[in-house]
């Protein structure tokens, strides 16, 4: 089975095809500056075939999805003879609100519903529609499916999705905690969930804290291998520091931007947005290979900026130990959670009290999947690569034929 997995972004649209065989990827590729009135670009890689970069108009995202098609089929440098060889399409989308906690076959129910929930991902849910509209106009009798970022999500408790507030923003607005990241949280801790199992430990009976530390960032406690709580709230601005958004401030912080130094609340809301978090802090760059950099060459601010992205993370580590009453594992992953041992070592400093000790080796030395904890006994600190796109490829084969197409 051949399943087309598809991210469409509001001027952009990313695109993945996996053979679910052997979940080997056969193309990929990005349509970029759609709708930009000029400089619009699709750059396709077929695996063992190499990169090709077509410049266009691409008006909207029914021409950037038929480029798309096309660039696959393509008689030389194409990874298929026909497009019917996809046997169904898998959308990521960002917002499910309340409604769905799993991924559903799109049909005309579920667009809609995805539009009315638009207003709590304004920037995302308008743009994953208009990808959906065009494979389904392009490509109507293959199946799609919707893979919510919120969906994995949906099993915290009442008392951790609901903010203090007044009670009837939640009941009348749904204004409550969704939590993002939701399909790299699932992909990672069923891999967790099942080394602690294979190890002697019942599902019933684990606590995880998965850290995805990307560009966005947040952490998910996993109890009894559900989503119990998770640092991301309304929107993806809540919990740690990221690369451009700040987490968790004073709200009041907003409405004295807006008072006293005269911002408007776009002003306000783009500064918690675009101009915080690592960029903000270090006035230098959102990425943490820059932040490392720099921190070693003496810049002050990027030690700050490190030092406070840690310190918040270590508290988060702290705080979800005892929302679960305890703790079995720690799941770093995503570019950060990867790649960096310095980062990885720096939120564990500290943390011995609770179990939590790093080997520097295996720390330094890891590559891909890796369990970097000193010894046997206390709490497993693990390195498990994310793959959303696969993820996102299981889940649709899943939906359309209840297996994972393996
Ligand atoms: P996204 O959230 O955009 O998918 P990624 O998961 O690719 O992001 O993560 C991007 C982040 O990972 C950036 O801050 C980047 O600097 C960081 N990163 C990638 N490789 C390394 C590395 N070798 N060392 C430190 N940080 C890294």
């Amino acid at each position: 089975m051949i399943v087309l997995v598809v991210n469409a972004g509001s001027s952009s649209l990313k695109y993945q095809l996996i053979n679910m065989e052997d979940e080997g990827v056969l193309a990929r590729g990005l349509v970029e500056r759609i709708g930009a009135g000029g400089g619009s670009s699709l750059t396709s890689e077929v695996t063992g075939k190499g990169k090709t970069v077509l410049k266009a108009a691409i008006p909207d995202h029914r021409v950037a999805m038929q480029m798309v098609f096309s660039a696959l089929t393509d008689k030389e440098n194409g990874a298929l003879t026909d497009l019917s060889q996809i046997s169904a399409i898998g959308h990521r989308v960002l917002h499910g609100g309340s409604v769905f906690s799993d991924s559903v076959v799109i049909d005309k129910r579920v667009t809609d519903t995805i539009q009315a929930v638009s207003h709590l991902g304004p920037l995302h849910n308008p743009a994953n529609l208009m990808g959906i509209e065009a494979a389904m106009h392009l490509m109507p009798n293959a199946p799609q499916v919707a893979v919510f970022d919120t969906a994995f999500h949906q099993t915290m408790p009442k008392h951790v999705h609901v903010y203090a507030l007044p009670y009837s923003l939640y009941s009348e607005y749904g204004i409550r905690r969704y939590g993002f990241h939701g399909t790299s949280h699932k992909y990672v801790s069923s891999r967790a969930k099942k080394i602690l199992a294979a190890e002697g430990l019942p599902v019933e009976k684990q606590r995880i804290i998965t850290c995805h530390l990307g560009n966005g960032v947040s952490f998910t406690a996993v109890k009894a291998g559900k989503s119990f709580d998770t640092s991301m709230g309304l929107t993806p601005v809540e919990g740690l520091v990221m690369g451009t958004r700040c987490g968790d401030i004073d709200p009041a912080i907003m409405s004295y931007v807006q008072s006293k130094l005269g911002y408007t609340a776009k002003q306000a809301d783009d500064m918690i947005n675009k101009r915080s978090g690592l960029l903000g802090i270090s006035g230098v760059s959102n990425d943490m290979r820059d932040i490392e950099k720099k921190t070693a060459e003496g810049h002050e601010l990027s030690q700050l900026a490190l030092d406070i992205f840690c310190y918040r993370a270590r508290k988060y580590i702290g705080a979800y130990a005892a929302a679960m009453e305890g703790l079995d594992a720690i799941v770093f992953t995503a570019g950060i959670g990867e790649h960096s041992p310095a980062v990885r070592s720096k939120i564990c400093q500290g943390l011995e009290f609770l179990g939590i000790k790093v080997d520097p080796e295996k720390n330094q030395n890891c590559r891909g999947e890796c369990n970097i904890s000193a010894g046997t006994e206390g709490i497993r600190v693990l390195v498990i690569p994310t793959n959303e796109e696969l993820a996102i490829a299981r889940e649709t084969a899943q939906v359309v034929c209840g297996e994972t197409g393996k």
